[in-house]
């Protein structure tokens, strides 16, 4: 047989059995955010094969045109938009008054089945991808893998590996010496040197990208402040040792020196970013480096600094002073131009709770359309992922989700989301 007939009973072939084998979903989209930015449209179809969007198209498509085993999700009458992502959160736990006891009391398989149970909860509010940053590494990375091969239900993962100094915010407090060197891990490291080990053994073992914490940190519990800990040296060994083997770094700070310090090291995300003032955001500028905003964060232990007994003194002060700080640098870094990507601190607030945020940034300026900018195709550009994700569009992973009304009347539709797809999985459809 000539090579070309053969080549062509090959094709054939292949065509028929992926056609047979290819998992079509047809959504009927009332109303349609398919790129945050740009104009609302109505009446579209989007053809969803295999977990990618193929097609989107003017007015409701038949179902009939894309074979029988085609399934159609009628949303005429729903706001559909991109599945949403959340830059910062913590899926291992959440803030609380058992939280201390909790890290001698549960094992780490137990706190592993219930951060899948957080996994879940962020999904179904409407938050394909997560970034998670700061966590024990292992566990984490195997959460990750486990939803990325299917084995368990959850967003997108991606699983940054910590790096801090001695008695640094990452580093372990608020316990008896003992416990504390028991839970000391090899994250913690002093010197540029030290960290350029840490920071190779985190992608070692499986990181995404380093999350480094160049000032002090609220939740530590000690009276260490908020300025900057880390060292130059410290943080441009760990930015350069990250580069080398192509991940990012993202960088918690409060205080502005902390904030400048961690930009000069050429840090890819500024996470709280408290004091951002004018010397930070022209830094911004210069940089392109995004600001996390974590409004939601400032917020949630301010309320419990007042409200509940379990902080101690030293965090307390902390808590009420950078809660109450935050929204207000926010606006003035946001109208400055600074690049904004959406993020929680989730697990400092419950877990699924994530929608919360976009109602703060409103409150602190920002308008709606800019917000869903910053949850999909902001982020998706903070996680090089913007190829595959961020936008309703031919060719990306079909993350959609839809609410009842238009979120840009009223942002206040994320916090009750209706529909949730993942790669072409649908998760929730009430
Ligand atoms: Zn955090």
């Amino acid at each position: 047989m000539p090579v070309f007939s053969r080549c062509l009973i090959a094709a054939v072939f292949m065509l028929v059995s992926s056609l047979a084998s290819a998992e079509t979903r047809v959504i009927h989209a009332g109303a349609l955010l398919a790129v945050p930015g740009e104009r609302v449209q109505s009446e579209r179809t989007i053809v969803v094969v295999d977990g990618r969007i193929t097609e989107v198209r003017r007015g409701f498509a038949d179902i009939g045109e894309f074979g029988e085993d085609a399934q159609l999700i009628d949303l005429r009458d729903r706001f559909v938009l991109p599945g949403l992502m959340d830059m910062h959160v913590h899926l291992q736990g959440e803030m609380g008054p058992n939280r201390d006891a909790e890290r001698l009391k549960m094992s780490s398989q137990q706190m592993q089945m219930r951060s899948v149970m957080f996994a879940m909860r962020t999904l179904e509010a409407g938050f394909t991808t997560v970034r998670d940053v700061g966590n024990s590494g292992q566990e984490m990375y195997a959460l990750r893998d486990g939803i990325e091969n299917g084995w368990i239900d959850g967003p997108r993962i991606v699983a940054a590996g910590r790096v801090g100094i001695t008695g640094g915010h990452a580093d372990i407090s608020g316990v008896k010496p003992q416990y504390m060197e028991f839970l000391t891990g090899d994250e913690i490291c002093d010197g540029p040197f030290d960290c350029r080990r840490a920071t190779r053994n985190a992608v070692k073992y499986g990181a995404d990208l380093i999350k480094i914490t160049s000032t002090g940190g609220v939740m530590t519990d000690r009276a260490t402040g908020t300025g900057q800990q880390m060292e130059m040296d410290e943080l441009r060994e760990v930015v350069r040792a990250a580069a080398r083997m192509g991940r990012k770094v993202a960088s918690h700070a409060h205080e502005e020196d902390g904030i400048i310090a961690a930009l000069e090291a050429g840090v890819d995300s500024i996470e709280h970013g408290t004091y951002t003032g004018e010397r930070a955001i022209a830094l911004f500028l210069e940089t392109g480096a995004y600001l996390v905003p974590t409004l939601l964060a400032g917020k949630t232990v301010a309320t419990a600094a007042v409200e509940s007994d379990f902080m101690s003194d030293a965090v307390k002060e902390k808590a009420i002073r950078v809660g109450n700080d935050m929204a207000g640098n926010f606006e003035k870094a946001h109208k400055a131009g600074v690049r904004v990507a959406y993020g929680t601190d989730s697990g400092i607030s419950p877990h699924g709770t994530n929608a919360e945020e976009a109602i703060l940034m409103v409150e602190a300026g920002m308008s709606e359309m800019d917000v869903l900018v910053t949850a999909t195709i902001n982020a998706a550009d903070l996680i090089d992922m913007s190829d595959s994700l961020g936008t309703i569009e031919a060719g990306k992973f079909a993350d959609i989700i839809a609410v009842s009304g238009s979120p840009l009347d009223n942002i206040e539709e994320l916090l009750d989301v209706d529909f949730v797809m993942k790669e072409g999985k649908v998760y929730k459809n009430k």
